[in-house]
Order: C-alpha cells, then structure tokens, then sequence
C-alpha cells in the first residue's frame, strides 16, 4: 500500500474526546451539528447553535444520526476491506489495497489501450466532500482522457444547473436562506419542502408567524402537508409547470404587474417570450394545468404585486423531461417583475443531496469543468488544462448518468467505477440498469456500504469512510461552504474517497508511462482543496480569499468570496449584473411540452415518486434505524379514495404496477393527498425493502422497475416525477407475515440475509420497527403456499424453532400461527394463510403488552382482537413516540371550539409532540383540521 500519511486532522481523529463541528450528511440545508466522541464511538449528536444554516435545530433524520453511528450497527453494514472477485462467477474474496487497486489500474489501462479512453466510466455522488469530487474528476478528464463521469447529481440538480445558466448566465443560487425571513410571497413548487427541507421549512413558519401578511403559494399534483399549510394551494397536472410560469407571466403582463424599468435595464430577450406568451391565457393555462381560473390569476397578482417574491423549487421542476425549460420560465417570471436580486426576492433552487453544490463547483458532471467552466468551450478547456499542466482535457461529451448506464447496456463502455452512490435502486428503467451491471467486463464499487444492491454486482469492492469519518468540505443550497471534520478513525481498512482515487491514479500514471512525475500529489485533504480553490480566481465562484483556516474560525462562509474580502456575499445579482456576455440576464424562449409518456388507455395512471418525511434516498443510513419506519412503516402506494372504489380496492390490497419498463407489486393505499388518475410511492423503497420473484423468476426491482429515464434535452436529467402506469390487483390468496424482536447486532445482517428469500415469494418486503429494540418484519404474498422448509428456515431466522413455540395450524384451510413469548410478552409471531390476526398481535408485540389474560385467545382460529383492543395507530412525532391515536385521544379531551393553533399549542404542551425537531407539526395540523373542519385557521386556507 502506498498511501501517504493522513491529514493531520484525521491522524488526530483517534483519541479526539472534545465536540467537533460538521455537517448533517442528508439533504442540502447543510445543517450544522455538533458531535461528541470518546474517541472510538459518537456519543451525542445535536444541532449546532451557531451555524447559520439551522442555529441549532435538526430534523427527525438529522437529530438520529447519532442511532446510525452506532458500532453495532455500522459492523452489520460497512465495506470493510477490499475484495475481488478471481472470475465472474466466483464470490469476492478479500484483497490487500495493493492488489485491489492493481488489478482495477490494470484493467483500466488494457481497456484503454484497446478500446480508447471512452471504454471506461466513473458514476459518483453528491455525498462525496468537494476533495473527492475534485480528484475523480481530474482524474477522469486529465489523467484517463474521458469525460465520462458523471454523478446521481444528475437525476437531482442537473436542470436547476441549465435553468440558472440559460437565464442567468452561471450555475448560481442567487438567494440565502434569510430571504425567507424578508419576504412577502413564497411561491413553493415542486418540492414538498415539510418533508424534504424541514429545516427551512421551520424558518418559513417562523416567518410567517412573524409576518401574517406572508403569503405562500403552493404548486404540486399532490396535496402534500406543505401545500395544505399553503395560502393557495394550485394543484397542477405532472409536467405542466411551463404552462403555468407562462400563464402567470401573461397575467402580469396584461395586469401592469411587470418591472419594464428592470427588464430594459438588465436583461434581454423580452420581445421574443412576449410573442410566445400570447397563447397562454389564463382560460388555456387553466385547462392545461387542471386548476381553477381564479386561482391562477390569484397566484399571478399575489407574486407580481408583492414587494418581494421567493420561488423555492427542488425536484418537481428538475426530475422532468421538460426540467430546463420549467427551472427557466420561472425565472423568466422573476426577471420581468424585478423579483431577483433584493432581499426577499429570486429565484432558489433548493438542492436535494448534502454537496450537490460542491460537485457542481469542481465540474463533477460529464459537462462540465473545474469552477463552473464549461466542457463545449475551448478557452475553458484550454484554462483547465493549464491549471492541471496536461496536454488538454477530451471535446468529447461525456455520457451523462442514464446514457452512461445504456452505453454500459450495450457494451460501448466496458468497465465502470461506482463511487458512493446506488445505481441499482436510484437510476430509473431499472431493467436496463441491471443489464448493465451484469453485462460489464468490470464494475467497481467504492462505498462505505457493503450491504447496497449495487454492491451484489461489484467485482471489485473498495471501502471508503462515511459521516464522521470524513474530511473536508461541503458546500449547502445557499453557496455556503463547511468544514466537515473527522471524529472517528475509519472502520477496518477504510480510505477516504479521495485518498482510493490518488492511489489509483499514481498507480496508473505508473504502470501506463503516461506522466513523468505525478498529477496527484497531494498527501491530505487540504492540498486538494487548495488546487480547486486556484482554479476559481476569476470565476463567478471565486473563493481565492478562503481558507480551511478561516472557515475553521470563523465558520461557515457563502462564496463568492474572492481575495481580499472579508465576508462572502449573501446575494446575488443586487447590481443587476449578470455573468453573461452582455451583463445582461436572458429570458428563455421555452415552449411548453407535456411529459414525455402522456397517461393512456393502457397505462392510465400518472406515477409520480418522492421522499417519506424521515428516509433518505435508498435507506442504505436511515434504513439502519428501527424508529425512522415508525412514520411510513411498509412499502406503499398511494392512490385517491375515488380511484380506490371504482377498483374494488381496500386498504392493504397488493396491486400489481406496471409502466412499459417493469412492474412491482405493492401494497396500496388511500390518500387525500392525490387527484384521481394520480399514484405515488416513496423514491426509497429498493430491492433492498421489497422485491419478488418477477415474470423471469430474477427478482424485481422495487419503485425504479417502473420510472421513466426520459431525459430532458438540456440536462440530461431523467423524468422522474412522472410515468404512465397501470394499477391492477394482485390476486394473491397465500400470505405469510413474521415479526419478532431480533438482536440490534444482527438485524440488518438479517435483512440481507432475508434478500435472496424474497425473491422466492410473489412479493415480499423486509422492514424494521421498534423504538428501544429492533423489531424486522417479513412479509410475503403469493398464489400458493411457500414449500414448509422457506418458511421454517425464515421463521428459525426470528428464532420460531424448537418445543417452546406455541403453534396453532389448521391443514385443511392451509393457516398457521406460531408465537414465542419472553416474560409473558409476544417475542414474535408468524402468521400464515390467515394474516388478519396481524393488526393486534403486532400492536401486542410492539407495545410489550403482557398477554398472559389471553390465554388461548393467542392460538384461536379466530383473527378477532381481544375486547377493548385499540390500535395504536401511525406514530406522528418520532421525537417523543406520539401515536395518531394519543392525538386524537387528546383532541377529544381538549375543549372545544378553539383554533387549530391554539389545539397545537394545547397537544405540544400535553403530548410534547412537535416541540423538538418540528417535522410533524405539519402532520399535527392535518389532524386537528381534520378531526375539526370548522375550526377553519385563516392562515391555513385554499384561497
Ligand atoms: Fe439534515 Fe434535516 Fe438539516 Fe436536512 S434539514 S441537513 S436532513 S437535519
């Protein structure tokens, strides 16, 4: 192993016992946590008071990342020294670094060499710190000669990129986040921002608290908690938004609404998306969005007459075969009613992954280079060349994420590094993917995780370290950059990612003769990011007067932030001048185009996909922590009521989904939340929670079996917020269900255990549940009964074995029952044939109730709940474990007449729900409204 010696921060990481300062590793906030550490564990994780991303306060996945840290659980799960399989059938066997690595540089060169620098790809992540990302790229461009990387920034922030750039000219967020505090109309679209941000989404109450002449406008398909909190609610048709930002524009125009003194002064193309917005009339932009009349000209009036407009957008723009054009047109309404460049006022894509940014920043896409540069311009490449001291960097395009897969499909690319991501449950068109990975001659797998789909295909499995091993920087949604600093040393042989992408490239140089000396000389962190910090001066994101020195004493700093400044700039664009050749900002001319797969006779339904209030992407963090399902404990789909009935469907029925790429079963069910012809399921759910034995018997592939991979033409990024599926019931009469309490240390090594035996059954899933245990639950359904020995070999795995299991089995109809008891309490249960006995044997379980008054009620042929059973119901608040039912039981004894803010004061006092993290405060006033329509607040209302 040639490693260098470790940053002097992470040699340090060992005995470290004082509070270190980084960053939460989930969504874009960025928010700031402070975490103790004995040295050898994390013993406290809490939010950081003084980081101005959050001042303190963490959401529900954030104020658990101390329960993912835990050794019991990381053991379970983490890549902990490298592995290789000898031949494609064989199983990996574990590897020094040398040869790991050797075997990877040799094989990269031989496909070089035969097949040119194209053959070969590298597929990596927004969770990768700025460093990592700076060399992979580098190594990819400079060394390799491919553009060929790209990252699963792709199917998150690649429109929000070409959006900003079209119009304004750089990929930059012009917003921070104190523009929530100052304005006076927040128009969220796209993004369910109670769930995905709730950070914000706390300041944004706060704001509004403060402010009551704060209006929110919400535009989404689906009645999400964060449109029910809206003012005006515009429940839009997937993929219209275009005609919508156009509708609204139209409406300002017509109404004296735009900023003519802005639009002369500092922007261009105004006449040209004139002619265009005649047609989008307000009768026209209604019918095509499927809102009413009046409520569009309402959202039109109330944005261009406030004295200052935000937009916050994520994914419901991005993931779309349109997404440019929606990010574009809806600046085009900020650039024609002067709502940008004020406080209070713009623009601000919220980003989905922690360094989605960061990525951006180094020109980690297969378009772009180093410091906002672009690949198609060759005074940037040339720039970029001399700045690394190559010859030049590659013309040609690189193949971006869904491309990428299909050219590994097809065999054009032959080998492909996978850095920290999980193509295999992320990419839609899972099929293809999947023929991807087997038909590779080599797939690298770099991850601290071990356990992923993915990670079944590697051939060469690379540890890397993970939160709180790491070092380095991020940068958040409003361009602030963090040090993030290591408090543990890394697990097993674990390297950074970036240290992995050194060796490589040193062994590389060495054994292909392509350098004389080296491109990659850095021994820690730092030097990295000094490299990428050289290769700003100049650029719209200079940050040449940054230090890790100055960040580490003076916190966290928003670029830019060039030599010689002492603060780094809140916003954008005050001065009205943009980075664009004239200085001008460009509106952007864009047609409106409906999805790509329109809903039909055949595959009726629009499918859209999102995240759960308290997981995260694949699960592969989250999904380690029991209490984190308590909110959304199963795998599900959503539908209206109305659709529901007209197909004989109830609650918990299975139904088979199916687009024109694959199908999945799932449980469905019903919800207020959707527009009949409209269904939904969590982004999350994988092969690693659900799958089946699939039409070939190869198992299928969870919610990505069915998405779209068409691909907006600009960005490349595929529509994943909309495909044409249909809904139709599994008639599946066999059921199985096992749920017990299982040892910490074992159950997500049970899990994956428990993968390959899903696919033996029509449809299984495998969760976990429990508070202070952890409980996993297998479920499964097919047309006939598993053979005795899958379902005793799954049942010994919840230690259902040997004579002191009670047992109750009616042949004849095909039902068994088998319960273990630990103190008088259930230990675990499974129930086959007849399940219905499930939903008070569960509650039993969960709540360690005693069962001993039951008696023979336990093994009855009956599935009927013990008299006076009530269910605990869905927990609401995972903070403090507050249950639907303790709410509703509340409510009820509470007085009555009183306003739905005076109820939720009344249940946060009672119950302490809502009172810590906040993310179910949204929730809390959905059931206050619900159980009282007539207490109706003012500021809850539909307009
Ligand atoms: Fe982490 Fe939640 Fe903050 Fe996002 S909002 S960074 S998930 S604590």
């Amino acid at each position: 192993m040639t490693m260098e010696a470790p940053s002097a921060a992470t040699a340090a990481a060992g005995p470290v016992t004082a509070s270190t300062k980084l960053t939460c590793c989930y969504c874009g906030v960025g928010c700031g946590v402070i975490v103790e550490s004995d040295g050898t564990r994390i013993t406290d994780v809490r939010g950081d008071p003084e980081h101005p991303a959050n001042f303190g306060r963490l959401c529900t996945k954030g104020s658990t990342l101390l329960l993912t840290a835990q050794p019991a659980l990381q053991q379970q799960v983490r890549a902990l020294h490298p592995e290789v399989r000898p031949h494609r059938d064989a199983a990996r066997q574990r590897v020094s670094w040398d040869e790991a690595l050797d075997s990877v540089a040799r094989k990269f060169i031989s496909t070089v060499r035969e097949h040119g620098p194209d053959s070969v790809a590298f597929y990596v992540s927004g969770q990768l710190l700025t460093e990592d990302y700076y060399v992979f790229n580098k190594l990819a461009k400079g060394l390799v000669g491919t553009n060929n990387i790209d990252t699963n920034s792709r199917l998150c922030m690649s429109s929000a990129v070409a959006g900003y750039k079209q119009t304004l000219g750089a990929d930059a967020p012009p917003n921070c986040y104190e523009d929530i505090d100052e304005a006076e109309l927040i128009f969220i679209v796209g993004s369910n921002m109670a769930y995905a941000h709730p950070v914000l989404y706390r300041r944004l109450e706060d704001a509004r608290k403060r402010n009551p002449e704060l209006k929110v406008i919400v535009a989404d398909p689906r009645r999400t908690d964060t449109a029910r909190d809206a003012d005006l609610f515009l429940p839009i048709l997937p993929g219209t938004d275009v005609a919508l930002f156009h509708g609204m524009l139209h409406i300002c125009l017509w109404e004296d609404l735009i900023d003519p003194a802005y639009i002369e002064a500092h922007t261009e193309g105004f006449a040209e998306l004139k002619r265009t917005l005649r047609d989008f009339t307000p009768q026209y932009v209604a019918q095509t969005c499927g809102i009413r009349e009046d409520q569009l000209v309402q959202a039109a009036r109330w944005f261009g007459a406030s004295k200052a407009s935000l937009s916050l957008y994520c994914q419901g723009l991005n993931q779309s075969s349109s997404g440019t054009a929606k990010n574009a047109s809806l600046i085009n309404l900020h650039l024609a009613t002067g709502q940008i460049g004020k406080p209070g006022a713009g623009p601000f894509s919220l980003t989905g992954q922690p360094n989605a940014m960061g990525g951006r920043e180094v020109g980690g896409l297969a378009n772009l280079l180093s410091a906002h540069r672009d690949l198609a311009n060759p005074v940037h490449r040339a720039e970029v060349a001399k700045l690394w001291g190559v010859e030049s960097v590659p013309d040609k395009p690189g193949k971006t994420a869904v491309e990428m897969f299909e050219a590994v499909r097809t065999g054009e690319i032959k080998v492909v590094w996978i850095v920290c991501t999980n193509p295999a449950q992320s990419l839609p068109d899972q099929r293809m993917v999947r023929e991807a990975l087997r038909n590779a001659e080599m797939v690298i797998v770099q991850d601290c995780c071990r356990s992923t789909v993915t990670a079944d295909y590697a051939d060469v499995l690379l540890p890397a370290t993970t939160w709180a091993e790491k070092d380095g920087t991020v940068t958040n949604s409003e361009r602030r950059i963090s040090r993030v600093l290591p408090v543990l040393p890394p697990l097993g042989e674990a390297l950074h990612d970036w240290q992995i992408a050194v060796d490589f490239a040193q062994r590389y140089e060495r054994l292909s003769g392509s350098q004389s000396g080296t491109l990659f000389p850095y021994r820690i962190a730092e030097e990295v990011w000094n490299e990428h910090r050289g290769t700003t001066r100049g650029r719209d994101l200079d940050i040449t007067g940054l230090s890790w020195a100055t960040l580490e004493q003076k916190g966290p700093q928003q670029w830019p932030f060039p030599e010689g400044a002492t603060a780094g700039r809140k916003r954008l664009y005050e001065d009205g001048v943009f980075p664009t050749a004239s200085g001008k900002a460009r509106f952007a001319n864009v047609p409106y185009r409906p999805v790509a797969e329109p809903a039909d006779a055949r595959f009726p339904f629009s499918l859209t996909t999102g995240r759960l209030r308290d997981q995260w992407h694949g699960m592969s963090r989250t999904g380690m922590v029991a209490q984190l399902y308590a909110h959304a404990p199963e795998p599900s789909i959503a539908m209206s009521e109305a659709d529901m009935a007209r197909r004989f469907l109830r609650n918990g029925d299975l139904v088979h989904v199916t687009s024109r790429r694959g199908s999945q079963i799932f449980p469905v069910s019903g919800s207020d939340e959707m527009r009949s012809g409209q269904a939904f399921i969590g982004m999350h759910w994988g092969e690693e929670y659900l799958s089946g034995r699939g039409r070939e018997g190869g198992g299928t592939h969870g919610v990505n079996a069915m998405t779209s991979p068409a691909l907006d033409p600009v960005s490349k990024q595929p529509e994943l917020k909309h495909a044409a599926v249909k809904i139709l019931k599994a008639e599946l009469p066999w059921h199985f269900l096992v749920f017990g309490w299982v040892d910490e240390a074992r159950a997500l090594s049970l899990q994956t255990r428990l993968r390959p035996e899903m696919r033996r059954f029509a449809y299984a899933s495998c969760t976990l549940f429990g508070r202070e245990r952890t409980g996993v639950l297998f479920r499964a359904a097919d047309d006939y009964a598993a053979p005795a020995e899958l379902i005793a070999r799954i049942e010994a795995d919840f230690g259902i074995e040997g004579a002191a299991v009670l047992r109750y089995d009616d042949a004849r109809r095909g039902n068994s029952r088998r319960i273990v008891l630990a103190d008088g309490k259930l230990s675990a249960v499974s129930l086959a044939g007849d399940v219905s006995a499930e939903h008070w044997l569960k509650d039993y379980l969960e709540n360690a109730i005693p069962v001993a008054s039951l008696g023979r009620m336990l093994l009855m042929p009956s599935a009927q709940a013990p008299k006076g059973f009530k269910p605990r119901g869905k927990v609401v608040c995972n903070c403090f474990n507050v249950a639907e039912s303790d709410i509703l039981t509340s409510l009820a004894a509470g007085p009555a007449g009183v306003s739905p803010e005076a109820a939720l004061a009344e249940l946060t006092q009672k119950l302490r729900c809502g009172s810590n993290c906040g993310s179910c405060v949204p929730e809390l006033r959905k059931i206050i409204l619900s159980k009282n329509s007539t207490s109706a607040s003012p500021a809850l209302h539909e307009g």
